[in-house]
């Protein structure tokens, strides 16, 4: 069986998944993330890497190491959803926070919390900022007042942990509010960085249904009547200011263009990165404290006063959200048995599924990543053999069709939503 043995391995077979992180392994100036023409940030080197500098990146590349916590005793276990040692519904208590984030505003209640109390010193997040409106840049939030500039939901790549370095280097006490993968590349780090582990005191993250390709809202502002190639937006608000919100580019002439959340995914085909599909962790397995939609059946079914279906997973998840409750920072009702499958029922399937497909790509050649303690077995063995069977060949026929990283569109199996 074939092995990852380089950072041109992981990106030519489709198993990047833009976080950044190689660029702060390398010396600087070796590495920068760059748009590459699938649509997403990829590291791009200045040089070829020495074997040892890709032997650095391959050891912690979230993009082929994920660890889930199946090793461990687990308080409240659940082979396809983690450790739900407490699961809520809830939203931000200060109305405008829940209006403008991008659900009910939870996680940045809480770093603001975190803030507020001075158990970290800075948080980091990611906002938009760079060249280009689509761009996002990672940034390190010391006022609680400016956390609401990161909160919405940037659905395109945005190497979050090119930061990691300089935020290391503070040698203060801060958090990191981003995606499941993200947490994922801190975590390896945290195994062989003793500052990591020391510095990172605390984690959150969203469900993450993919990052798709820069050319999904290339084509939601075409079907809106504007040419992209023409004339760019100075602005893009995916959604928030609402629950979903609108999608709404401003252009240079500032005009406004928006559309419904259901304009940009519904019935319209839109693709992501191949680690997306064989993603053993896009719910924050982790994470201290993972949130995410709470929506029947993942549809967003029209506007809604913004409410996360919230799990704390750690003791210092469980103690945070309490504290948050307390000094009212959230507000929370108690959730439903069951609600996680109710409410995110494409996460479920994809986690059932993920070894099949992996398998799926290893036998068409993929190096196998070091995926472990991730339960695998356990979450099969609620599917069908037809429909693992069915899954497994719906990947190696993507394969050798030669979808690999390149516009690899979502599929009946995983319909991801955002
Ligand atoms: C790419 C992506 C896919 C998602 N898919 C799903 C899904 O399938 N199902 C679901 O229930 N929810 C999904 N979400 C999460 C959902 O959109 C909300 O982010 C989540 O419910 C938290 O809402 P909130 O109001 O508490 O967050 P807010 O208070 O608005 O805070 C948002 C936080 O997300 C971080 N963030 C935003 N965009 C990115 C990014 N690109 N990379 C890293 N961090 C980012 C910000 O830094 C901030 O800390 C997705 C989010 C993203 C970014
Ligand atoms: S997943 Fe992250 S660390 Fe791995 S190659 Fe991509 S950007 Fe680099
Ligand atoms: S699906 Fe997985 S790999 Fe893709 S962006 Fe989400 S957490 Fe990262």
């Amino acid at each position: 069986m074939k092995r990852f043995e380089s950072l041109k391995d992981i990106v030519d077979n489709g198993f990047c998944l833009s976080c950044g992180l190689c660029k702060e392994l390398a010396p600087e100036g070796t590495i920068e993330m760059q748009w590459a023409p699938n649509g997403h940030l990829r590291p791009r080197t200045s040089r070829p890497l020495t074997p040892e500098e890709d032997a650095a990146i391959v050891q912690i590349c979230p993009g082929i190491n994920q660890t889930g916590p199946f090793d461990q005793p687990l308080v409240q276990p659940s082979n396809v959803w983690g450790d739900l040692r407490r699961v809520v519904m809830g939203w931000a208590t200060d109305p405008d926070t829940r209006f403008q984030a991008s659900t009910g505003g939870v996680m940045t209640s809480i770093n603001r919390y975190l803030l507020d109390s001075g158990r970290v010193t800075f948080v980091l997040q990611v906002r938009a900022g760079g060249p280009k409106s689509t761009d996002s840049e990672p940034v390190l939030i010391r006022d609680p007042k400016d956390l609401i500039t990161g909160s919405q939901s940037r659905y395109a790549s945005s190497a979050p942990l090119s930061a990691v370095r300089a935020a290391i280097e503070l040698n203060e006490p801060f958090s990191v509010s981003l995606k499941p993968c993200d947490i994922a590349g801190i975590r390896n780090l945290q195994r062989v960085d003793e500052r990591a582990k020391r510095l990172i005191v605390y984690t959150q993250t969203m469900i993450c249904g993919t990052v798709p390709s820069l050319d999904t809202t290339m084509d939601f502002l075409r079907r809106e009547g504007v040419n992209p190639d023409e004339e760019y937006p100075v602005a893009l608000r995916w959604r928030g200011n609402g629950c979903p919100g609108p999608t709404l580019a401003v252009m240079p002439d500032g005009r406004e263009v928006t559309g419904l959340y259901n304009d940009m995914w519904d019935n319209n085909p839109w693709t992501t990165q191949f680690r997306c599909k064989v993603c053993p962790d896009a719910i924050g397995l982790q994470a201290d404290i993972t949130t995410g939609d709470a929506w029947p059946n993942a549809m967003a079914n029209g506007e809604s006063a913004g409410t996360n279906v919230i799990i704390a997973r750690t003791a210092i998840g469980e103690e945070v959200l309490a504290e948050c409750e307390r000094l009212g920072y959230l507000t929370t009702k108690p959730a439903q048995d069951g609600v996680l499958d109710y409410v995110q029922p494409h996460e479920a399937n994809l986690r059932k599924s993920f070894g099949a497909r992996l398998a799926g790509a290893v036998v068409t050649g993929t190096p196998m990543p070091n995926f472990t303690a991730l339960a695998e077995q356990e979450c099969a063995a609620e599917l069908t053999s037809e429909e693992l069977a069915n899954v497994f060949k719906g990947t190696v026929e993507r394969k050798r069709a030669g979808q690999g990283d390149e516009r690899t569109s979502m599929d009946d199996e995983n319909q991801s939503r955002l």
